[in-house]
């Protein structure tokens, strides 16, 4: 929700911001993104008031009969829980405004609809979560808009007409760790005046701000870093007061809104948010290094190792290199499925960000529409695993990944 002072609930969320006329300040402005995650959004710190938001479990809210403000219900996201999370989602993005919504999706396709209508085209990236995909091929075209996909994330200018209404990229993307490159989607989306969306899902506004490179829409699934315990799903679009305004009007409409409790657990999870991405960073980097110079191990996905594609591309965007990280195992797909059975402390489970490891061998799961052709041309080669890295001690993730991985070398010199 675009900040708007919501004094109604008794306990009102700190709001840190000039709202458009930049009359007050961002209190903010010169802290750092632990104490972003931790104090914005939080309680107003008056006697008597609670230090952690009340869960104002309720759809609706008493009005005058003749209401003279703003009208709070559950579903227009001005639920108190809403607006102190958003402020919150807000300022650690650096944006003007955030509205939180159920889901990932439901962050992607309200972004998409904000932009984009009937008879409207759409430019977007090839490489792209399955969900993403989905919204693009089964839903747009049922609702009249036209979608031209770019390999490679290269070709902005040429694939654009004159009622193309929005871009869309994900960075970086799932599970090869790719990273576009986003100069030529901002140059042409400040040329153009066409909106920039970017998918941000994988690095968290901890690691990445696209913002701050000239996107004009940034969506999370809130369900993976944000949220953090793999026990929520919930989605956050941030952007200008303006566009943050027309997809809140789009969840009054549709409503895919968040349950407030879910609101409550997911503004817990970003107060560690920091903290966290540290962790998985660091555990992100010791596991690809370690992986790298594994026998059994064919190559490693890891922007944070030099060998990585876009390495220098990442080092100039991101400050941290994730969670995420994706091998292929030599003695392809059988291979690699006996080694994630073999796994003790690692879980097989879709989903990242969570504080808990997960794996999962994507051509079973979000790549599993696909022919091995098409696995094999966006880099998804035999023998591919993604470890979604926890929080854990690296030295017990490393030694997971050691016990499970020997076999294969035995097995390689039998062959
Ligand atoms: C999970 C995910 C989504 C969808 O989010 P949900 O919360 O599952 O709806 C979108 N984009 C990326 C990159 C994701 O990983």
């Amino acid at each position: 929700m675009q900040s708007e002072t919501g004094d109604t609930s008794g306990h009102p969320a700190r709001q840190d911001v000039a709202d458009g006329d930049g009359a007050r300040p961002n209190a903010h402005q010169h802290h750092g993104p632990s104490t972003r995650a931790v104090h914005a959004g939080a309680p107003v710190p008056e006697a008597g008031a609670p230090v952690v938001s009340p869960i104002h479990q309720t759809a609706t809210f008493f009005t005058d009969p003749v209401p003279s403000g703003e009208v709070l219900y559950t579903r227009y996201g001005t639920n108190p829980n809403h607006v102190a999370l958003a402020e919150k989602l807000r300022i650690l993005e650096g944006a003007e405004a955030a509205v939180v919504l159920a889901s990932g999706n439901a962050a992607c396709a309200l972004s998409l609809l904000s932009c984009a209508g009937a008879g409207d085209h759409v430019v977007a990236q090839s490489e792209l979560y399955g969900g993403t995909l989905r919204i693009l091929n089964r839903e747009l075209p049922r609702l009249g808009m036209d979608v031209t996909f770019l390999p490679g994330g290269v070709g902005w200018a040429d694939a654009v007409r004159g009622e193309t209404r929005a871009l869309l990229m994900e960075v970086p993307v799932n599970p090869t760790l790719r990273v576009p490159d986003m100069s030529d989607a901002a140059r042409v989306a400040r040329d153009t005046g066409i909106p920039l969306i970017v998918d941000a899902t994988f690095a968290s506004p901890i690691n990445f701000r696209p913002l701050e490179h000239g996107a004009d829409l940034v969506f999370h699934s809130a369900t993976k870093y944000l949220g953090g315990h793999s026990d929520l799903t919930a989605g956050v679009v941030c952007g200008s007061g303006r566009r943050i305004a027309e997809v809140t009007e789009l969840l009054k409409s549709f409503g895919p809104v968040l349950d407030p409790h879910a609101v409550w657990l997911l503004e817990r999870g970003v107060k560690t948010l920091a903290v966290r991405m540290a962790r998985h960073n660091e555990n992100g980097l010791a596991v690809a290094r370690w992986l790298e110079q594994h026998a059994a191990v064919e190559k490693v996905f890891y922007p944070g190792l030099e060998s990585h594609p876009d390495h220098e591309r990442a080092r100039a965007l991101f400050s941290g290199f994730g969670g995420v990280v994706a091998l292929m195992v030599r003695g392809g797909d059988d291979a690699a499925l006996e080694v994630t059975q073999r796994l003790r402390l690692m879980c097989v489970a879709p989903s990242l960000g969570g504080v808990e490891t997960l794996v999962s061998m994507p051509r079973y799961t979000s790549h599993a529409s696909l022919s091995r052709e098409a696995r094999h041309a966006i880099g998804i080669g035999d023998g591919f695993i993604r470890l979604a890295l926890g929080i854990e001690d690296s030295a017990d993730l490393i030694a997971d990944l050691d016990q499970a991985l020997a076999p294969v070398l035995t097995a390689d010199v039998r062959r």
